[in-house]
Parts: C-alpha cells; structure tokens; sequence
C-alpha cells in the first residue's frame, strides 16, 4: 500500500518540478480580492512601506507569492508609540463598545472566509479544508472576546476595617507586543488580539516571515470594522530583521506585555529581553504530546483520534501527538488499522487541489529535520513501515515507524512534521513514566474504556490540555497552554483575557460606621 500512495503522489509533483516545460506545470493562482492581498506594515491606521521588501512564498511550488514591506526596529518603534498614543483612548472605550468593534470583525472575518482561508493555504501549505477550518477557528475568538469584553468583572471584598471598603478592579496593562508562529497564521494572532483588544490593551503584531499576509488581511479587515487606528498594528518582516524586531517589541518602554507562540527556544531569548523592564510575558511554546494506547481501549477510535492528532497541518501543530505509546495487548491491532488508514485517507498534493490532506512541509530545514529523525531511528533499530522519504520541494511522505525506543531523536524532540513513532509497553506506570519524561508538556492524549485508569492518567499526565478518547482538543471556550517549558500563561477561554488585565486594590477608607 505504501507503493501506491508514492506513485499517487510522484503524479502530482511532477506538475511542480522546476525546470519541466512550461506545459507539464500545473498553475495554482492565488485568486482572492485585491482589498485582501496587502503587502505593506499597518502603523496606526495607515499602510506604511519600508526601505526593503521580502519574498513571500507558496512552499509546495516555490513560487513568490508577494513581496512585503520589511519593516525594520524603525517601524516598530513607530507602531509601538501609535498603540501607546492609541491606548489612552482605547481604554476608554466602554467594554460594550470595544466588543461592539471586535463583532463586527469577527463578521468580516466570516463574511471573507473563503479569501481569508486561501491566503493561509497558499502561503502555508495547508489544505483547504483545513484553511476554512483555521478561519473559523480563528474568527472564534474574535468572537469570544468580544463577549467576554463585557465580564472582566472585580471584586468587592468583605474588608477587616469597619471605616474601609476593598474593591478590586480589572484594568488593561497597556500596550502589548504580540508575536506569532506560521503554523497558524490568522488564529496565532486572534487567539491574543480578541482578548487584548477586550481588555482594552492595543497591540504591535510581528507574524512570521513566512506567513505575513494572513496578518496583514487581518489589518484590512480591523480597519473596516471601524477599530481605531493605533490600536492594531501589524509589522511584518523577514528572517533577518526579526531579531532587530523582535529586541525593540520586547524592550521599549512603552510596551507592558510580550505575548509569544513559538519555539520554547525563541520564548527563552524572548523572556531574557523581557526582563530587563519586568514585563508581562505570556508564552506559548513547543509541545512533544505523548499518545497512549491502553488495552481496553476501544481500537477504531484510537486509529481515528492518532490519524486527526498527527496528520493535521502535516504534523505541524504544537498539540500534535508527537509520541505514540502503546500497550502490548492491542500493539498489532493498532498497528494494523493505523496503516489502513494511512494508506486509506492520506494524499499529498497542493493545497487548493480537492482531495489534498498533506500538504508541505514549510520549508526544506522542516522537512530535513524529519528525514534525520527517521534516519536516526532506523540507524537503532526501527522499521519504517509506511513512507519514510522526503519527496520534491519540502513534501514528506507521510511514515509509520514500529520498534521504537526511548533513545532515538524522534521520542527526545519535537518533529513538527508528519512522522508517527510507535513504542510498545507493557505496565500504565511504564507509559506514564515515558509520556512524563519531557522538560515540555503542552497537550497529552490516551485512549481507554476504564473509567480509574482515565482518572488516573488524566491526574497524572505532566501536561497543560489532556485529551480523553479524543485526538483533538482546540476550542476557544477551553483554556489553551501548557505546564514546563511548554510555556506561561493561558489563552482562549475565560482565562484568556486574565493575560492583559491588572488587578488593582482600591482601599477605600474614611468611611463613618
Ligand atoms: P519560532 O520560534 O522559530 O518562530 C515564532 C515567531 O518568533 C516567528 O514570528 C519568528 O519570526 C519569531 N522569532 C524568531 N526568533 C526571534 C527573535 N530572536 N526575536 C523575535 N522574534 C523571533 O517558531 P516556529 O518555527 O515559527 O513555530 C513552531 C514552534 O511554535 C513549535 O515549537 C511549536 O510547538 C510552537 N507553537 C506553539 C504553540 C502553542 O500554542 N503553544 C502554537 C503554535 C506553535
């Protein structure tokens, strides 16, 4: 089965082989509204150039897609003292208008679903199911927030003091940095917009080099719903700027909060600049979601909760199951039906094609750290028994590896891409014992029927979110992070807009009993 899934698959690439006749190259066209396609920053209400631009591509052609304006620590500076000036009006707005606002772009949002979804298809990857399926997601909590705008309710304490009374107010901490990851290239930023803009906080958006137009119609979008200028910014900017950026977001004076979703390996760099002027951070940072398969789990929907946790995105999620455990009893079964599925529901191609559910990697450094992590499993001693290889551009066959051990790279590192690891085990203590061997816990997931062993295990696991007989778990009423090195802080939920508050004790005193 695995050979007639590589022939399906080399059809398709040929139509993206550079260097073939002009012909045999099959066209995809990022075909949206102009309003949508922007490519400069958005600095207090107006789109801004900078001295440079970068290239935006499609990573399953190579093909430009755009070039956008390189912001550099000039232009940040510009956004972050637009949203200082804009938040001392912005704060005053009332939470029933601010949530007034924030509906009326989720609705646009909506409304420009379609667009919306193939900016991040062509500039992600993703397939288009999954694209639609990121814009709902993303505009979700738009919409939440801007609920939630109207309950940042305080506190009026019962006060020792017969003359006092203790209130405790929620405030907005100021203006927030926010800076996001290509793997979700709209809900990244919504999930920390909806809820700063809530609160009352205006923000400075740094999206990822490779996915800056999706943040970029986000902007369009705020500014037709009638959000003021300086409250939503944008600054994009290429690999080599970040740095600059990233340093000005994190360390001017003005900013009160950094909001980070990346690599734990940039949360720390982003934490050490934060330091220096004690800011509030918020960090969403790397997972490596064991998934255990116990005996008495129910087999077919073990198969179906592994196919949905790893494959979306082509493995590229945080929450993706990174390490699959299962119990003796059911290995064989389990591994016999997951390669049925495998061979059943997954086809490679481009995005916008019908029918794709994997698409690239993001770029070839991705798709090279898959192959040495396969490479390095079966050097001791795992067998590849689906895929294995990397195809043209950044596309990776998707791979079931059996055999595994605790000792390959695979069960030690976060793979972000389409690789499906499998350790057999015997004892709950054994899996428990591996699943925690992490310094990061972000998501976790098991499968089993007995309700004390799910008790049990659900406590146990060392993670932020645990999945029960469930293989996806993201949903804007849900709190969102993890516990380790995994990150600070939650997202979504009525926690979420916690993140851009204060709480201030108003002692008011002088009263006569
Ligand atoms: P990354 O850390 O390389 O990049 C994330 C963002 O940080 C990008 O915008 C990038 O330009 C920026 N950045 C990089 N270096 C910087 C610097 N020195 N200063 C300022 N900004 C800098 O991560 P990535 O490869 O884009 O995303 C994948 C990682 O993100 C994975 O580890 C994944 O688990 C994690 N992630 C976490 C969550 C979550 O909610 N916990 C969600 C999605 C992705």
């Amino acid at each position: 089965m695995a050979a007639v899934c590589l022939l399906r698959t080399r059809s398709l690439f040929r139509q993206f082989v550079p260097g073939l006749p002009a012909a045999m190259q099959r066209q995809y066209s990022l075909d949206i509204s102009s309003q949508l396609l922007r490519t400069q920053g958005y600095v207090d209400g107006r789109w801004v150039s900078a001295a440079s631009v970068f290239p935006v591509l499609d990573p399953a052609t190579g093909q430009e897609l755009a070039r956008v304006a390189d912001c550099g620590p000039a232009e940040a500076k510009q956004a972050v003292d637009a949203a200082y000036k804009a938040f001392y009006s912005w704060k005053q707005f009332t939470a029933k208008e601010r949530s007034y606002l924030l509906r009326k772009w989720f609705d646009l949002l909506t409304l420009h679903k379609e667009d919306l979804a193939k900016l991040i298809t062509f500039e992600c990857g993703k397939p288009m199911k999954e694209s639609l399926g990121e814009i709902a997601y993303s505009a979700s909590f738009i919409e939440w927030f801007a609920e939630e705008a109207r309950r940042t309710y305080g506190d009026i304490v019962p006060s020792a003091a017969k003359d006092r009374k203790v209130l405790l107010l929620k405030q907005p901490v100021g203006v927030a940095s926010i800076i996001t990851p290509w793997n979700f290239p709209s809900a990244m930023i919504t999930r920390k917009v909806g809820a700063a803009l809530a609160a009352g906080c205006t923000v400075v958006v740094k999206p990822a080099e490779d996915t800056p137009l999706s943040a970029l119609a986000l902007a369009e979008l705020a500014s037709q719903a009638g959000i003021p200028p300086g409250v939503f910014n944008v600054v994009p900017c290429s690999r080599e700027k970040t740095p600059e950026v990233g340093k000005v977001l994190c360390t001017d004076d003005l900013v009160a909060k950094v909001s980070f979703t990346g690599s734990t390996a940039t949360g720390k760099i982003l934490l050490k600049h934060a330091a220096d002027t004690v800011k509030k951070v918020s960090m969403e940072l790397g997972g490596h979601a064991p998934f255990i398969v116990f005996d008495s789990a129910d087999v077919d929907m073990a198969v179906a909760g592994a196919m949905a946790s790893k494959f979306r995105n082509s493995g590229q999620t945080c929450v993706c199951s990174n390490r699959f455990l299962v119990q003796s009893g059911i290995h064989d079964r389990f591994m016999e039906k997951l390669g049925r599925a495998m061979d059943a529901e997954l086809r490679l191609g481009h995005g916008s094609e019908p029918g794709t559910t994997q698409g690239p990697l993001i770029n070839s450094r991705a798709a090279d750290k898959v192959v040495s992590q396969v490479s390095d499993a079966v050097s001791r001693g795992a067998k590849v028994l689906r895929g294995g290889k990397r195809l043209h551009g950044s596309f990776m066959e998707p791979t079931l590896l059996a055999g595994v051990t605790t000792d390959m790279l695979c069960t030690r590192e976060e793979t972000f891409g389409p690789l499906l690891p499998v350790i057999r085990f015997d004892s709950e203590a054994e899996a428990l014992a591996i699943a925690n061997a992490s310094h990061v816990g972000l998501a976790g997931y098991f499968y089993s029927q007995d309700i004390s062993q799910i008790w049990r295990v659900a406590e146990a696991l060392e993670v932020g979110m645990v999945g029960v007989n469930e293989g996806l778990l993201s949903t804007c009423e849900a709190s969102f992070g993890g516990v380790k090195q995994s990150g600070l802080g939650r997202e979504g939920s009525k926690y979420g807009i916690e993140e851009y508050l204060d709480v201030k004790y108003m002692c008011f005193g002088g009263l006569k009993p």
